[in-house]
């Protein structure tokens, strides 16, 4: 089994300009960058590509300034069908990808969608090294950027950032010191393509937590009328919870959960409701071991939420009173 770690620089349309935003792909990706490692993280390979752009001829100025690549160099670019068609062949049969942030995966199959390539085999799973630094050298929620984090561990800069393969291989460098538990315990999963059927819906399990990916809805309804949704089982042991604060929302966007278990204690659930590309709704929900701080944070929202709801009642009430009648 390989590593491939993969950056992407991308181009987009301009909102005033000739090139307006094509729908469905915002992103045309027009450097494709890669260092491949063995499964014990020593260097085999890299690949490099530049893309001839399809949709966004035009430079945005973002993406120049960001990349330095100029518009002669991009026109001795390949299209991106056969660009593609390389890469996968290169990347082999078993590897994983790893990348530097959440969007790579997501973007590189809404650009192989646009030109009917078929997607990468169902469920994506893959490793964002910008959460797993974060988790090893930070609290885990903060987001450095690639130059912060090879800055922090003293990694030798003898490129400029902001071109595909020079940060693929900075992010390769970081990746071979970061510890291996950690990186293993923290996989992520790429949701530009969702479960399709509840068989294939999708179950993990980290040490704090466990998350779940919905199969999609037609509406948010629909969603949250869903048993295996709103079902609540301990993240250690799969024991059913006890129920203290069932789900609730303020924005019919995020929900919370409170519950016990017997033997794990605390646990609080959280599903964000999300839009998939197709327009259909799926939920990802996450039960987290927490402490009576955490329990506490949850009740505080919900009395929060309800004393705002009770405000914006007796407002209605008082200004319907108010009205002058016909
Ligand atoms: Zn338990």
């Amino acid at each position: 089994m390989d590593y491939i770690i993969i950056d992407l620089e991308w181009n987009q349309g301009e909102n005033t300009g000739r090139e307006l935003p094509v729908s469905g792909i915002p992103f045309e990706i027009i450097e494709i960058g890669a260092v491949k490692l063995d499964e014990n993280r020593e260097y085999k390979d890299t690949f490099h590509a530049l893309i001839k752009p399809s949709l966004y001829k035009r430079l945005h100025p973002i993406t120049k300034d960001l990349t330095g690549i100029s518009q002669d160099e991009l026109k001795k670019g390949r299209p991106f069908k056969d660009v593609i068609s390389d890469f996968l062949s290169w990347c082999g049969s078993g590897y994983t990808f790893c990348t530097w942030g959440s969007g790579d995966i997501t973007e590189l199959q809404r650009n192989m969608n646009f030109y009917g390539i078929p997607l990468l085999s169902f469920p994506v799973y893959y490793y964002d090294l910008q959460k797993i630094f974060s988790i090893a050298y930070d609290d885990g929620k903060i987001r450095r950027s690639l130059e912060a984090a090879v800055e922090h561990l003293n990694i030798p800069q003898s490129q400029s950032f902001h071109r595909a393969l020079a940060d693929a291989l900075y992010t390769s460098k970081i990746f071979s010191v970061l510890d291996n538990t950690i990186i293993k315990e923290n996989y992520s999963i790429d949701t530009y393509q969702i479960p399709y059927e509840k068989h294939n819906e999708i179950y993990a399990f980290y040490p704090l937590y466990s998350k779940y990916i919905s199969r999609g809805f037609e509406n948010k309804t629909k969603v949250m009328e869903d048993k295996s949704v709103t079902a609540v089982l301990c993240c250690k042991c799969g024991k059913k919870l006890k129920k203290k604060v069932k789900w609730f929302s303020s924005n019919a966007k995020t929900y919370y959960f409170l519950g016990v278990c017997p033997t794990h204690g605390w646990l609080k659930g959280k599903i964000r409701m999300k839009r998939h590309d197709s327009g259909v709704y799926y939920a990802v929900k996450t039960i987290k071991l927490t402490d009576e701080k955490g329990a506490a944070e949850i009740y505080e929202k919900q009395t929060d939420i309800r004393k705002r709801r009770r405000e914006r009642r007796k407002k209605l009430h008082s200004s319907d009173q108010n009205k002058p009648e016909c």
